[in-house]
């Protein structure tokens, strides 16, 4: 978005959507959450890609920090195919509020995890094909943990570090977007699967960073009628007429709206990211209002 930047009307004190070295972030859990806490966040949801291991680290060790509110969430890359006429041909679905220990869902998530791992493989051996190798830079890169969700910022990541590309976004647009020679189709949930399992999960399902959501209704209508119950309206790098008109999409579809950073920790330090992020509080009342008969409300 390249519009009017959004001008936070105060210090952000919710953010529901931040990734750690549990799926493709790079911080870890504990040290993300420190960081959060210390920019005066009092509602955070964890939401890695595929995994809840970071979120069950963090509760299990006890480690949130007093002030703090965690939030158990997960984002699914829910494949969308040729089916919705989508730019990357996915959406991604936020589960907020999740009960961190649903066999169901947790077996889910095994699956999706298994399938990211294969599509991985097959992205570096055709890099490796392309006489781009990254084998070696993959190795150096930080570890992750085993729950480790594999992506397409980590090869990314490994590109810049072998010195073919510059940034992750010159990764993704000349090689690992759809229609790039690097690029390799996800398997795996479809959006109304992603739903469904985050909803049997007790959680909230939001639909994340969708731009497009004003000219395409048929999706949010379509989404809404499968469950879908929020919208992130409030995204990091929205510009403010985007953000406005995503908000009226949720109003108008009784969507609850969310925000969040998307932070990932790898382009600067969280206090900065936060520096920009706009979630204004009225976002809480109804997050907690629809999250109220689910499951679990730490
Ligand atoms: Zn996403
Ligand atoms: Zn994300």
């Amino acid at each position: 978005m390249s519009g009017d930047p959004i001008i936070p009307a105060a210090p952000s004190t919710i953010d529901l959507h931040t990734h750690t070295a549990r799926s493709d972030g790079l911080l870890e859990p504990a040290v993300l959450v420190a960081a959060v806490a210390a920019t005066g966040v009092r509602l955070l949801a964890i939401t890695d890609h595929d995994t809840l291991a970071g979120v069950r680290e963090i509760l299990g060790a006890g480690v949130v920090p007093s002030g703090l509110e965690l939030l158990p969430g997960i984002e699914l890359n829910a494949i969308t195919a040729d089916r919705l006429d989508l730019r990357e041909s996915e959406v991604h679905v936020l589960g907020l509020g999740v009960d961190p220990d649903d066999d169901g869902l947790e077996a889910t998530l095994a699956l999706q995890r298994t399938r990211r791992r294969v599509r991985f493989e097959r992205m570096v051996a055709l890099l490796r094909e392309l006489g781009r190798p990254i084998d070696d830079a993959l190795e150096a890169l930080p570890a992750t943990g085993d729950d480790d969700a594999l992506g397409r910022p980590r090869v990314a990541r490994a590109m810049i570090a072998k010195g073919y590309v510059a940034s992750v976004e010159e990764a993704f647009a000349t090689y690992l977007s759809r229609g790039r020679p690097g690029y390799v189709p996800r398997e795996g949930l479809g959006p109304v699967e992603s739903i469904r399992a985050i909803r049997a999960a007790g959680g909230l399902p939001v639909l994340a960073h969708f731009s497009e959501a004003p000219e395409r209704l048929d999706v949010i209508h379509e989404l809404r009628d499968a469950g879908l119950g929020g919208l992130e309206v409030y995204y990091r790098t929205f510009d403010a007429v985007t953000v406005d008109a995503v908000r009226r999409v949720a109003e108008e579809a009784s969507l609850v709206a969310t925000g969040g950073s998307d932070y990932h920790g790898d382009l600067e330090p969280y206090a900065a990211t936060h520096a920009a992020l706009w979630v204004p509080p009225t976002v809480e009342a109804p997050l907690r209002a629809a999250l109220a008969g689910s499951v679990v409300t730490r």
